[in-house]
């Protein structure tokens, strides 16, 4: 078998094992639902390796299924580039912004997170502030069970211990994070970060960092390209928690307590994102 085929292989059996937690877990309607997707598309794989004229499989397109995932980031990307393209954004006044929220002892208390900053966000827009800014960003759920607290690498247990804590820290702990990519018409990245660090206060909390590309001195074209990417990169979901030196995977029933979360009322991911774009451009303001 080529090394494409062991993945291929190796990813059925973990739909596999997610399905069976998922009914373990009561989310009969997920669980069905990824493993039709499954039936229909190794069918079609069997279909074609025996020579026969297959249909394209109809798909799930759901976010917990390893298969559909990939064609939905791509999607997403898509997206995040044609919105900054359409803003003619520049490396001067775009920032990549990482936000360090809360550590929740449940998915709900994550969500009621998402939507105050939501509020934060539309507050400050409110008061006029911001008004020339367009954000993209995705909030980034990391899991892991209390007692691996001890586990984390030194830095990141020191930054995780002075942020809010919310729920009982018992059980898997969830913890939330803004990955976005910020277009700040009329400040600088200096003031951008002195704005977000009073909004949320911490030991190295608030990182805005400058565009790749602007690193590499290569053209605003790519400027787009981080914004796919840092948007993508918040929504990707490789179910697994850095501990130690290594990445360890969430266990299979910590996927299924999750995607059943992200999976209701077919939602998707969008209760992760948080969008808004500039009121109104105005060119004067741009420095
Ligand atoms: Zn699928």
């Amino acid at each position: 078998m080529d090394l494409f085929a062991v993945r291929a292989v190796d990813r059925e059996r973990k739909i596999t094992r997610l399905i069976a937690s998922l009914y373990e877990y009561g989310d009969v309607v997920l669980a069905k639902k990824l493993q039709r997707c499954q039936r229909n598309r190794l069918e079609h794989r069997r279909a074609v390796q025996e020579g026969m004229v297959a249909n394209w499989p109809a798909r799930c397109r759901s976010p917990a299924c390893a298969s559909c995932r990939n064609s939905l980031e791509t999607r997403w990307q898509e997206q995040a580039r044609r919105r900054f393209k359409a803003l003619d954004v520049v490396p001067s006044t775009s920032s990549m912004i990482t936000i360090l929220l809360s550590v929740n002892g449940s998915l709900d208390h994550v969500a009621d997170e998402i939507t105050r900053t939501r509020q934060r966000f539309a507050n400050k827009r409110r008061h006029g502030v911001w008004s020339n800014w367009t954000l993209d960003a995705a909030v980034e759920v990391d899991g892991m069970h209390a007692h691996d607290w001890s586990s984390l690498l030194p830095g990141r247990k020191e930054t995780l211990d002075t942020l809010p804590k919310v729920g009982r820290q018992s059980g898997w702990l969830w913890i939330g994070s803004i990955h976005g990519f910020l277009c700040h018409r009329g400040f600088s990245r200096y003031e951008v970060s002195a704005i977000l660090s009073e909004m949320w206060p911490g030991v190295r909390r608030v990182n805005v960092d400058p565009v790749w590309s602007a690193d590499l001195n290569a053209g605003s074209d790519d400027v787009w390209i981080d914004a796919a990417s840092i948007v993508s990169y918040g929504l990707k979901h490789s179910e697994t928690t850095q501990l130690s030196h290594q990445k360890v995977d969430w266990p299979v029933e910590m996927q299924a307590v999750w995607w059943s979360f992200l999976c209701a009322e077919r939602r998707g991911v969008e209760p992760l994102r948080i969008r808004f774009k500039a009121k109104k451009q105005i060119s004067s303001a741009s420095k």
